[in-house]
């Protein structure tokens, strides 16, 4: 097997993530509240700016470092969903924005003083099926007046500014149903208490998602992303780094899993002799192994793809379901593993196991990725 890519940045992640170990998480955890100190730490050290290019102060990597970055915080039993955004969401200002959005905001983005964490395009109404999305952004002199409601919209509290997807034709008036649909950038600091109300969901993991209302809230026409009317094109060209980074972090959850399990089967003694010679607890051991190890080649296939920049939907699309289904895999052989003390908080177990399931669900569902992959791959007939 190859090594892993980016040994010296994977090495300072693991030192970094040392500082945080599991009993600050479990105190976060019991309460949901956000690991400030965590991302102040990360940021400072600059892992969350490696994708902004040089020239508006970020390191200009490409997207294999991130995904080292966030595997290497998976596998220390952290949990990058609290920042993550903030290495990828830019990517729509950078590429789809004009010079003075990108020379406004890419810097402070960089530097960390401006925190771009939400991505706002889920509604509780339209669910996966994204052109059919109510909310709704119609022009007014120098503004768009934004109303309507989205869901699960994460770390918006802890944002300066959002990606937010909205309509800006019907859909019933639009050529295509992808057509018609509009990015803006909010000015979260300005828009709370003006027109936009957040609303936190308690869920079970530590999340810090939320439900957005906008009741007429202004956003300067000058925060538009792009083109009117193209704003669905930009947002998938973001998703595709989005479910690469989210399937790096699967494999770490992962390889956490099976470096705990290996341990534990080592030095747990039942019936005189350690757990770990039963081929009963190897074998589910070993399997998530083989497992995770195929889901993190995908996973490199689809970062260089995305590198070289080319098309790789497909291949982020079959890297996240891969890595999610491994990392959940791993999840329950290692509750298995650990018998009883595998549902103690102070394991960590159980809050990984929680964490880790969100990932067959969100950013996509795994049925999503399969009909994807029957219909733009297979030439099978659409069933929507
Ligand atoms: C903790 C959390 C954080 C999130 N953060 C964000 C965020 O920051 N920004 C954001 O915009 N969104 C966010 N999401 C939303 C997430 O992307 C969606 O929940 C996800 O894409 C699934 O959409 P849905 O919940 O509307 O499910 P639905 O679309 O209602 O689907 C429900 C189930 O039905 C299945 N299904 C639907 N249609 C079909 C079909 N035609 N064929 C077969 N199966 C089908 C789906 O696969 C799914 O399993 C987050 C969600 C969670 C839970």
């Amino acid at each position: 097997m190859s090594e892993p890519l980016h040994p010296e940045i994977r090495e300072s992640v693991r030192r970094l993530c040392a500082e945080f170990p599991g009993s600050y998480w479990q105190a976060l955890d019991r309460d949901r509240i956000y690991p400030t100190d965590f991302v102040r730490t990360l940021t400072e050290a600059g892992f969350l700016s490696v994708l902004v290019p040089e020239e508006y102060g970020g390191a200009g990597l490409g997207l294999s470092a991130a995904t080292a970055i966030l595997e290497e915080i998976h596998r220390s039993g952290c949990n990058g969903g609290a920042c993550h955004a903030q290495m990828y969401t830019m990517g729509t200002i950078l590429k789809h924005g004009s010079p003075e959005q990108k020379a406004r905001y890419l810097p402070g983005i960089a530097s960390g003083a401006l925190r771009l964490q939400a991505f706002g395009v889920t509604e509780p109404t339209s669910g996966t099926d994204t052109t059919r999305i109510k909310t709704f952004a119609r022009r007014d002199g120098d503004d768009y007046i934004v109303s309507g409601q989205k869901i699960w919209i994460s770390r918006a509290e802890h944002s300066d500014l959002m990606v937010l997807l909205v309509r800006t034709t019907p859909r019933d008036q639009a050529q295509k149903s992808s057509d018609g649909m509009s990015v803006l950038l909010v000015d979260m600091r300005e828009a709370v208490g003006n027109g936009l109300t957040i609303r936190p969901i308690r869920t079970m993991l530590n999340h810090a998602t939320t439900e957005l209302f906008f009741d007429d809230l202004r956003v300067p026409a000058a925060n538009l992303i792009g083109e009117e009317g193209k704003g669905f094109r930009y947002i998938l060209d973001g998703m595709n780094a989005e479910r690469i980074l989210i399937a790096s972090e699967c494999i770490g959850d992962g390889r956490f899993f099976i470096d705990r399990a290996a341990a534990y089967a080592s030095e747990r003694e039942v019936f005189g002799r350690p757990i770990g010679e039963n081929q009963g607890i190897q074998f589910p051991i070993a399997r998530a192994h083989v497992q995770i190890s195929a889901a993190a080649a995908m996973v490199d296939k689809a970062a260089a793809m995305f590198e070289a920049g080319e098309p790789c939907g497909t291949e982020a699309n079959m890297a996240k379901m891969l890595a999610s289904e491994a990392s959940w895999y791993a999840a329950d052989m290692c509750i298995q593993t650990h018998g009883g003390f595998g549902f103690a908080e102070e394991y960590d177990i159980e809050r990984k196991f929680r964490e880790t399931r969100l990932y067959q669900v969100a950013p996509i569902s795994t049925n999503l990725i399969l009909s994807h992959v029957a219909t733009h791959v297979l030439k099978l007939p659409k069933s929507f």
